[in-house]
């Protein structure tokens, strides 16, 4: 086992971290601009970039009075600066290329990426290779590139911090309170990761039923409250798929040695077993703020504002084997985990595009795994008839995006042929 990482050096000096927040607009970048509020002394906001929503951005940058914002398009740069106070005037930056100059930027000790599917990984990448310490809950950077991660990190001394729940509870398992006895080296007494999952929205109906489930259906998550794109991929178990190739690329281990065990009541983050049969979980109630704040005051703990967790009141847990006919979604990620290669850029793509058509009305639930299932098949057979990029591996970072965008296009007629 080898940590995708190694871990983050004390800061020289005292002074607040200095933070980018990468989907500050977000449901994540918002509960970490929460935890900043909770202890304002520690943190300073150098860089903001949001999604859709500039009113909100611009409320931000008025709290907060970063140096740099970053829009999405020239369009929503330009609503944004209508909307800035009078008085708050930071360089307004457009697009990937913006976030990569935010998480670039010297000033910064620390990058959130928390902007949702594919389009974090310029983010994350710019920040891999520019030796900061990356707060990262955009699993798709890991899923379409952890090895280009891996190598980046190892070039320049950048650190990952895993703010993906399961993950972060494993972190937790491992690295100790304060953040010392992780190993880094060598397998140790890993023997496998169990990652929970809440069993989404649907769990225990059949099959039938959720193959024709409306968007607004999909969306009600018993447990965690998310953004429609990951509570989407929670129903379809996509989100557990994705995560257990984030894990694979965060912590070194084969995807055979990863399991995934439903869990209801969303307490167990996720465990770690270790050769002599110890089990180690990190528990608490499903509040994002938790792992946030972890990895903001890494390694020290913070106030992270979230409620104690009532084990009495709570009376019992329960844990159940996934259901892999129901949810094929999850043995497709693992396949493609397996595969490795382009498989795993092909399947967040085709899913993503699958996800905002059903989302749109466009297509059923059940076609969503039929669609990513076919691209896979598509691309597995080297057929290269969306483009000549679909039947590449991503050797290189620049690889990736080509191969995305190939993949988009196929899944793209797929979805048609589905469309209701
Ligand atoms: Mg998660």
């Amino acid at each position: 086992m080898r940590y995708i990482s190694g871990l983050p050096r004390p800061k020289a000096g005292k002074g607040p971290r200095v933070l980018a927040v990468l989907g500050s607009t977000g449901s994540i970048g918002r509960s970490v601009l929460e935890v900043v509020r909770l202890q304002p002394q520690r943190f300073r906001i150098a860089a903001l970039a949001g999604g859709r929503n500039m009113e909100l951005l611009a409320a931000q940058a008025a709290e907060f009075k970063p140096a740099r914002l970053c829009a999405q398009d020239e369009q929503s740069a330009e609503r944004l600066r209508r909307l800035l106070p009078r008085g708050v005037r930071p360089t307004v930056l457009v697009g990937s290329e913006g976030c990569g100059e935010a998480a670039r930027s010297a000033e910064v000790d620390m990058v959130v990426s928390a902007q949702s599917g594919a389009a974090g990984l310029h983010g994350t990448y710019a920040a891999a290779c520019s030796g900061k310490i990356i707060a990262l809950a955009n699993k798709e950077s890991l899923v379409l590139a952890g090895r280009h991660i891996r190598e980046a990190c190892a070039r320049s001394g950048a650190s990952v911090l895993p703010v993906d729940s399961e993950h972060n509870a494993v972190f937790q398992c491992l690295a100790g309170s304060d953040g010392r006895a992780f190993p880094t080296e060598g397998r140790g007494y890993l023997r496998r990761l169990i990652l929970t999952a809440s069993g989404g929205p649907f769990f225990g109906r059949p099959k039938e039923e959720t193959d024709k489930a409306r968007p607004d259906q999909a969306l009600k998550h018993p447990t965690w409250n998310m953004g429609a794109k990951v509570s989407i991929d929670s129903a379809t178990l996509m989100n557990k798929g994705l995560e257990l190739i984030e894990a694979h690329h965060l912590f070194g281990l084969p995807m055979a040695d990863l399991e995934v065990v439903v869990h209801r009541e969303s307490v167990v983050h996720s465990l770690a077993e270790f050769t002599d049969g110890s089990l180690l979980a990190q528990l608490g109630v499903p509040d994002m703020r938790i792992p946030i704040s972890y990895c903001l005051g890494f390694p020290e703990r913070l106030n992270s504002g979230a409620p104690a967790l009532d084990l009495v009141a709570l009376g019992s847990l329960h844990f159940s084997p996934p259901d892999r006919l129901a949810f094929p979604c999850l043995d497709l990620a693992r396949s493609a985990g397996e595969k490795d290669g382009g498989y795993p850029v092909v399947l967040n793509a085709a899913n993503e595009v699958a996800v905002d058509a059903f989302l749109a009305g466009g297509i059923p639930f059940g076609a969503i795994p039929r669609i990513v299932e076919h691209c896979l098949d598509a691309y597995g057979a080297g057929r290269t008839d969306a483009c000549d990029a679909f039947s590449c591996a991503p050797d290189t970072i620049e690889a990736v995006p080509a191969l995305d965008a190939a993949a988009r296009v196929r899944a793209r007629r797929e979805v048609e042929l589905f469309t209701c």
